[in-house]
């Protein structure tokens, strides 16, 4: 093998001759915003994943927003998320002037745990509950939908990380509870650059989110300019937002849906290959398998009592090796903002606490080949053997 590398990024999108002719289409075309390519996009995810209504967006965040906005969601209500997850998460509970109530993670985990779901339901009203499929492992929904037949919540699925992940049954994270909301930002696992798409089976929260997705207009742009009939008219009926999705996006976006399983069956590929030499080592761990898992993360978790070395000081060696790392997460309860204003405490997130100063993740991408893993492989080898106290 020729080791000619001396580097390997964090993420690398993958993008083809067909997404560059796709995009040039629409350069081309006269209709850069919200247009044809969008509703087809909407359509393409809509028969993918087969679910009633798929709304294009402009991020993941904004469609998390309108979500919460369409579940009825008011100032003071409660929302539950897990602590193990992008600020985004939890800052779209805040829009709304709702508040956050945050869960620790699973034991052997990284997804938020069901006992400590059912403790905080017998605490407060629970108004929804995001349930966050964190790096592609489908949080536990058949607990959840039990849950939910008890208690009156509503379940809002951040699946930013779980395109196309899927059961063997065929259902799809993000289609599992009453609305989901798929990312489509740059290092996901497809992308359109930034951009969204919200999923949901419920007419109703459909007409709301696309209401809300473009400033409360009673009908949008497209139909507005592209009408045969003189249609200059429109009402506002209430007071939207702009998180609609350019044309521009939506048709990268439907070239990379095409080739999303392809994707999803290569980062599969290169986990297997990472288990399968990392399996063998007590320094440490492999990150949970999940079904269908889409891969979108692979975090490792140093055993660190068998190692002279922290993960922060793991995290430079690597840097020096050139191999591109990342965090995911420095949990919620540990940033200034949620912190202070809902006065957590390390102990009240013990698992979550203790993991953060264990994990890395490693380079997991479409288009990684075998030199760029082995080479990973190395780095995180060579480093944990010289720190090895066993
Ligand atoms: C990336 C991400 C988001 C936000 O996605 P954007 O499209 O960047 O707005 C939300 N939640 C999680 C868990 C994410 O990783």
């Amino acid at each position: 093998m020729n080791q000619n590398i001396n580097s390997v990024p964090f993420a690398r999108p993958f993008i083809g001759e067909d997404e560059e002719a796709a995009v040039l289409n629409v350069l081309r075309s006269g209709w850069l915003t919200t247009g044809k390519q969008a509703i087809a996009f909407e359509k393409d995810m809509a028969s993918y994943i087969n679910c009633s209504h798929a709304i294009a967006v402009n991020s993941a965040t904004s469609g998390l927003h309108l979500a919460l906005k369409a579940l009825g969601i008011q100032p003071g209500d409660k929302v539950l998320t897990s602590v193990w997850t992008f600020t985004a998460t939890a800052e779209v509970i805040r829009y709304l002037d709702a508040d956050p109530v945050f869960v620790d993670i699973e034991p052997n985990g990284f997804n938020l745990a069901i006992d400590e779901v059912k403790t905080k339901l017998n605490e407060h009203d629970i108004k929804t509950i995001i349930p966050v499929h964190i790096g592609g492992v489908t949080c536990d929904m058949e607990q959840l939908t039990d849950l939910k037949a008890r208690h009156a919540f509503t379940i809002l699925e951040d699946a930013a990380h779980s395109f196309p992940c899927h059961n063997e049954k065929g259902q799809y994270a993000g289609n599992r509870g009453d609305i989901g909301v798929y990312s489509f930002y740059a290092n996901k696992t497809i992308t359109t650059g930034e951009g969204g798409m919200v999923i949901t089976n419920h007419d109703d929260i459909a007409e709301k989110i696309k209401l809300y997705r473009l400033h409360g207009i009673n009908k949008d742009a497209f139909n507005r300019y592209t009408d045969t009939k003189a249609n200059w008219e429109y009402d506002v009926t209430v007071p939207g937002y702009k998180y609609n999705l350019t044309d521009i996006a939506a048709a990268l976006g439907r070239v990379q849906l095409q080739k999303a399983e392809t994707f999803r069956q290569q980062r599969q590929s290169i986990a297997n290959q990472y288990n399968s030499v990392f399996d063998q080592y007590d320094f440490l761990t492999c990150p949970p398998n999940g079904e269908g898992n889409s891969w979108h993360l692979y975090a490792i978790k140093l055993n660190l009592s068998k190692l002279n070395i922290n993960r922060n000081d793991f995290i430079n060696k690597l840097k020096e090796a050139g191999v591109g790392t990342s965090v995911h997460y420095k949990p919620l309860h540990m940033m200034t903002y949620y912190r202070n204003k809902y006065g957590l405490k390390d102990t009240d997130f013990p698992r979550a606490t203790k993991a953060f100063e264990e994990i890395i993740s490693l380079p997991i991408f479409h288009g990684m080949d075998e030199e760029e893993v082995n080479y990973v492989i190395n780095s995180v080898l060579s480093i944990g053997k010289s720190h090895y106290k066993g």
